[in-house]
């Protein structure tokens, strides 16, 4: 009789129904919902889905698949854009999103301690009566743990930082099972290699987050939201950029062009607005601050023809305005119904962020899609949602070359590919262009030594 060598994965599979049992699935329908995330890649499905509980469970399944040398893909909710969860070497996506627990909160040194799969929104409704928040806002249900791994922001980065200013700590699970703790509660810290800020944006493919210290900060004692409309997109640009270069210190400072507030005006019935460029503003602080750099910013915009320039201070218009501008890609996705969105993701210095997003839009006039543009301008980084019929071969290469054009513009001008949604597979072949071969060669040599076998994400990141 032939024995068959069982192939490692089912050896892995095996050894950890051991301490895993029903969370360990093969189930078809969970392996397709972690195929891909949100994005247009031709969906993997991983051999198995480990849904884990414990840092002990992350610990025991990677000293496993590093034994057998199986593939592991860390999947919080799967909202990343870039291809990122797409198991492409098969094996097993280890599902955190039930690692959810608010561990610790501190009102007095104003940090907390929490497990990966807390989205912020858990987290914030979980702080609401201390008078805390936590201020990085991705528009998505996502995990605080994909956030840490892709150095996610959102609309109040240009005030309060993104995720990598915003984490003080981690524990990490190595690829061999050891785990280990970075950072610490101080605000400073001068004792060391910075391995926070080396996880923080690594994407999965150097360990697996299980534990995260944040910062976190008062509600402040005043709050107006402000939306401005604009005769064209230059204008409002424009603006943006005497803002911030008069360091008027906004809270959220957001761009929406004439083609995405049609979408959003008809997604989130915003009513008394016009299909025209559109900045939402927010601004934070004492009664008195707030007022005063509203003024400073409606005076700056009607010296470049903004007007209608509206002040909300009550909680209700204010969600409503900042739910509008979250939910933008929904609103995308119902402007033209079945199309998927392929998010563009350039920063630029903010002198160069006119050439930026007025080139995109010509880009995009030129290349006949549809391509709704909305940013987080304050730090020079805007979206194109290049929208697309999933599967549509012709259609995917016409929008991944209008990407390439608006990329490689970004990275003449001193900018990056990537402000916030990272690399994954998506934006691997700018790299070398932005970093130049010698730095990849470090960041190839840190991968190396921390997951010799190649096992945590492979594909993602570097080309190979
Ligand atoms: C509608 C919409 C709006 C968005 N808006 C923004 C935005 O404003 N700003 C922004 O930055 N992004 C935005 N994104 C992108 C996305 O939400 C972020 O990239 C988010 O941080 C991904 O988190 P996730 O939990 O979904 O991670 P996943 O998509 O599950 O994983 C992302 C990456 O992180 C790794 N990973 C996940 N958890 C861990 C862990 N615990 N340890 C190690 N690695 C891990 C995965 O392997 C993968 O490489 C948006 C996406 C959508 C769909």
């Amino acid at each position: 009789m032939n024995s068959i060598t069982p192939r490692p994965v089912d050896t892995v599979i095996a050894a950890a129904r051991a301490f895993l049992g029903e969370r360990l699935t093969l189930n078809d329908a969970i392996r397709q919902q972690h195929g891909r995330g949100e994005d247009t890649t031709t969906p993997t499905l991983p051999d198995a889905v480990a849904f884990v509980d414990t840092t002990e469970e992350v610990s025991r399944l990677l000293a496993l698949c590093h034994q057998h040398g199986v593939p592991v893909t860390p999947f919080g909710a799967g909202t990343s854009l870039e291809g990122h969860v797409n198991p492409v070497r098969g094996g097993i996506s280890l599902d955190l999103s039930r690692m959810a627990a608010i561990e610790e909160v501190s009102a007095e040194d104003m940090d907390g301690l929490i497990q990966p799969g807390v989205t912020r929104q858990q987290l914030n409704e979980h702080l609401r009566d201390q008078g805390l928040f936590f201020p990085v806002d991705p528009g998505s249900h996502c995990t605080i743990g994909g956030m840490c791994a892709t150095r996610a922001s959102g609309t109040n980065a240009v005030r309060y930082g993104t995720i990598r200013e915003n984490v003080l700590g981690l524990e990490v699970v190595l690829a061999d099972g050891r785990v280990i703790q970075t950072g610490g509660r101080t605000r400073k810290a001068a004792n060391g290699y910075d391995l926070t800020r080396l996880f923080i944006g690594s994407e999965g493919t150097l360990g697996v987050i299980t534990r995260i210290r944040l910062r976190l900060y008062g509600i402040p004692e005043a709050m107006v939201s402000a939306v401005c409309q604009f005769p064209d997109l230059a204008s409002a640009v424009n603006t943006v950029i005497a803002t911030m270069q008069l360091g008027v210190p906004v809270a959220r400072i957001e761009l929406l062009d004439e083609v995405q507030m049609e979408a959003c005006i008809a997604y989130s019935k915003l009513e008394g607005m016009a299909p025209t460029p559109t900045l939402f503003l927010e601004f934070h602080g004492t009664e008195a601050a707030v007022g005063e750099q509203a003024e400073t910013v409606q005076a700056i915009a009607t010296d470049h023809g903004g007007s209608g320039f509206a002040w909300a201070r009550d909680a209700e218009t204010r969600n409503k305005l900042w739910k509008a501008r979250h939910d933008a890609y929904w609103a995308c996705l119902a402007y033209r119904p079945g199309k998927k969105g392929i998010a563009t993701d350039v920063c630029v210095p903010i002198s160069r962020l006119a050439e930026a997003l007025l080139g995109a839009k010509e880009d995009i006039r030129a290349s006949g899609l549809d391509a709704p543009i909305v940013g987080h301008v304050g730090d020079g980084n805007f979206h194109t949602v290049i929208l697309v019929t999933d599967g549509d071969q012709a259609d995917l290469d016409r929008a991944w070359e209008l990407d390439r054009k608006i990329v490689h513009r970004a990275l003449q001008l001193g900018g990056t590919c990537s402000g916030e949604h990272g690399v994954g597979l998506g934006k691997r072949e700018f790299l070398e262009v932005e970093h130049g071969p010698e730095a990849l060669a470090v960041m190839r040599s840190l991968k190396q030594t921390l997951d010799p076998k190649g096992i945590l994400n492979p594909g993602k990141i570097f080309r190979n």
